[in-house]
């Protein structure tokens, strides 16, 4: 279905509407101008033929032939058979000669009126009569006596009506034909030139921030739509580059700044146990490595998601149990739980085959853990599972800690984002933890997702293909 607001639509319809105008006035033009000539030359021929009586019959009569002239009329034109009109008066407006009622019964010549007597010689007029119209011609002469007559030939308009009529008919029907072939060839042109429109546009759609080296494609055809693609490639160009050097700037800057940051830390530790220091400024420093502490931690995030968006994660390719991996990280992790008095169970069974950055998936495991080990208050449970299903292996890390708002739960992958800044940062964290776990995911073909109810707790679920071989098994 085309939308009437598409570019193909209005331009077909434009296209029509002043197709159709100009075909019409040409169409009007075209009649009215055939009605002119076709009655321009009939009452010229009536004219002429009245000039030709004048001047070969009547110009010899005199008012003793009149009789003769009669018969002469009748023999060499026979009006009737002819269908024509006929009439010759004299000066004074006495009749001399009427033709009858012709063949084709057009006309009734008695019903003619007399010629206006101002008509000059050789005027033409149009007449109409009841059944039809009349076109005369007429023309004066002198007899050889110098009587002084008129005569007047006329023929009937009804079958230039009917030509007329004909034309009306080809025109009322082809033009609306003529019309809609145009409509119907322009549309498929528009339809052919905007087609790469769809194109581009769809490859547009399917670019985003993580394939942005892909390009428009260029139809070579030197139109608009060429200039248009090759524009829109450059612009896509320059914002790569944009945006590489931004990662590459974030890449750098968390590089430079770990050295300093070991150094300070090292620096401020030693300090800290200097005996000759007082114990306020012992606390001051305690604080102070807290906070490097944690200046460290965020950096070293930014330098991990730097080489998760370099696309690193693909160097340490290997297969491995993801169960087993979830088993022993949660065994290490369960240490930070009792500390809380929070319970960690694990449910996998080994088998669950994946590929992939080992490493790197263990730090989406820990992530996951250490999130619901912190929203999760004293007393509560972490329960870590692993398992496979149609061709998937799914981690699921659920607690029954505060949860997330609904509102916030579009958000908590993103870089820096935090549900509640005071609470979270408390906690030590940055909102860089699940962007970590995000990236993770989706340099593995992973998907990721959570569902949570505030006060009831939440369910991260990870689901990413089983290596090629171990999903049939
Ligand atoms: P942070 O390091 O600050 O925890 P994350 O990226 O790991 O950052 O998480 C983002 C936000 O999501 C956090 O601020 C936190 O409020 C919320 N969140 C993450 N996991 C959980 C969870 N298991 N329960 C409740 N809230 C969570």
């Amino acid at each position: 279905m085309i939308s009437p607001r598409s570019l193909s639509f209005r331009l077909v319809a434009w296209y029509a509407g002043v197709l159709t105008v100009t075909f019409l006035l040409l169409g009007g033009l075209t009649f009215v101008l055939m009605r002119h000539y076709l009655e321009a030359n009939l009452l010229d021929t009536q004219a002429r033929r009245a000039r030709q009586i004048a001047a070969t019959l009547v110009a010899h009569t005199s008012a003793a032939r009149e009789q003769a002239l009669r018969g002469e009329v009748e023999n060499l034109y026979s009006p009737e058979i002819n269908d024509r009109f006929i009439r010759i008066t004299r000066a004074d407006g006495r009749l001399v000669y009427v033709s009858g009622a012709p063949r084709s019964a057009d006309f009734d010549p008695s019903q003619v009126p007399p010629s206006p007597a101002s008509s000059a010689r050789g005027a033409t007029r149009k007449v109409r009569l009841a059944s039809s119209a009349l076109l005369i011609g007429s023309a004066d002469a002198s007899a050889a006596d110098g009587t002084r007559y008129r005569v007047e030939v006329g023929t009937s308009a009804a079958p230039a009506g009917d030509t007329l009529t004909h034309v009306l008919v080809v025109l009322a029907v082809g033009l609306p034909v003529a019309v809609l072939v145009a409509v119907a060839g322009g549309f498929v042109l528009v339809q052919r030139a905007l087609e790469p429109v769809a194109r581009i546009a769809a490859k547009a759609e399917a670019i985003s921030q993580h394939n942005l080296s892909e390009r428009l494609p260029v139809v070579p055809s030197g139109d608009e739509l060429e200039r248009l693609s090759i524009a829109l490639n450059h612009m896509i160009s320059r914002l790569e580059e944009a945006i590489h050097g931004s990662k590459q700037f974030v890449a750098d800057a968390s590089h430079e700044l770990r050295t300093p940051l070991t150094v300070m830390r090292g620096e401020l530790e030693s300090l800290a146990q200097d005996e000759q220091l007082g114990s306020e400024t012992r606390e001051t420093l305690g604080s102070v490595l807290e906070e490097v502490d944690r200046l460290g931690e965020i950096v070293e995030s930014l330098f991990a998601l730097s080489r998760l968006d370099a696309g690193e994660a693909h160097a340490e390719w290997v297969r491995f149990d993801l169960a087993e991996l979830a088993a022993t990280t949660a065994e290490q992790m369960s240490l930070l739980a009792t500390d809380k008095d929070v319970r960690v169970d694990c449910d996998s069974a080994p088998g669950v085959i994946v590929e992939g950055d080992r490493a790197r998936l263990k730090q989406v495991i820990v992530n996951l853990l250490d999130n619901a080990i912190k929203y999760t208050p004293g007393g509560g449970r972490v329960r870590l599972a692993v398992r496979r299903e149609a061709g998937f292996a799914i981690l699921e890390v659920a607690d029954d800690g505060v949860g997330i708002p609904a509102e916030a739960l579009p958000h908590v992958f993103k870089r820096f984002y935090r549900v509640d800044g005071s609470r979270s940062r408390e906690q030590g964290g940055a909102g860089l933890g699940l962007a970590i776990v995000k990236s993770i995911c989706s340099a593995h073909g992973a998907e990721v997702e959570v569902v949570s109810t505030p006060g009831k707790g939440s369910r991260f679920r990870v689901r990413q293909p089983l290596a090629a071989d171990a999903a049939g098994g």
